[in-house]
């Protein structure tokens, strides 16, 4: 079978990653609406959860050069978590340690990264499984793609950009983040994004 993902963000490129792993594909491609990556915000946490997949998908969050410059495709820079601090009005200072042997002992801590440091290391894995690297089920990444219409029939579905290309797949994940274009051409009537207020 043959993938299409919307999207190169977080959820696009762990879900590429993820269905390479199920081994149920013979390639996956990747549409992202960019021409370079980038991402909002600044930092977040992992917890060993989270930690413990990204090993499992080959992952590196913590293994890159801290010195490297910003931005730059490498292992991750995540920093581990080793204890938590306490301070009560009295100014004391109260020194709680993080127990690392996690219930499965495999030492998965709790990371904090930037954001573009997680997609950069999302980017170097999702390389090292490249087209032109030989390895079994490649995920490439086309940039520059912007969906703009997606049509379905009992076999496959078909992605339009708004270059004009296309791209068939048997699946097509919609990875396009909060206000996902992908949700808007199949459910048109889906409120545009969820807050707080509509969801209670
Ligand atoms: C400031 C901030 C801090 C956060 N902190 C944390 C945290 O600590 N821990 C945590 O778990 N989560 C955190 N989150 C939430 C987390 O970042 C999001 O849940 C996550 O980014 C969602 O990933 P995504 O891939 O679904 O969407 P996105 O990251 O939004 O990626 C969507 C991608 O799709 C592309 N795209 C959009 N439309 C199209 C289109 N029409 N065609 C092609 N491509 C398209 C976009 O360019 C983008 O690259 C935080 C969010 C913010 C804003």
């Amino acid at each position: 079978m043959h993938a299409v993902i919307v999207g190169a963000g977080m959820g696009g490129l762990f879900a590429a990653l993820a269905l390479r792993e199920s081994g149920q594909f013979a390639s996956i491609d990747v549409y992202e609406q960019t021409r370079e990556p980038s991402t909002a915000g600044a930092g977040l946490n992992i917890p060993p959860n989270g930690a413990r997949l990204c090993k499992w998908l080959g992952v590196d969050l913590d293994g890159g050069d801290p010195k490297g410059p910003h931005g730059a495709v490498d292992g991750g820079r995540a920093a581990i978590l080793e204890s938590t601090r306490g301070i009560p009005a009295d100014g004391s200072v109260s020194t709680k340690p993080i127990d690392h042997n996690t219930a499965t002992g495999d030492g998965a801590g709790f990371h904090h990264m930037h954001r573009l440091d997680l997609l950069m290391c999302l980017y170097k894995r999702v390389f090292e499984v490249g087209p032109k690297t030989g390895a079994t089920c490649p995920i490439e990444v086309h940039m520059g793609k912007r969906l703009a219409a997606l049509r379905q029939d009992p076999s496959s579905a078909t992605t339009t950009f708004t270059d004009g290309s296309t791209a068939a797949g048997d699946v097509v994940v919609g990875a396009d983040g909060i206000n996902s274009k992908t949700l808007q051409l199949l459910w048109p009537d889906a409120p545009p994004r969820r807050s707080r207020e509509s969801m209670e």
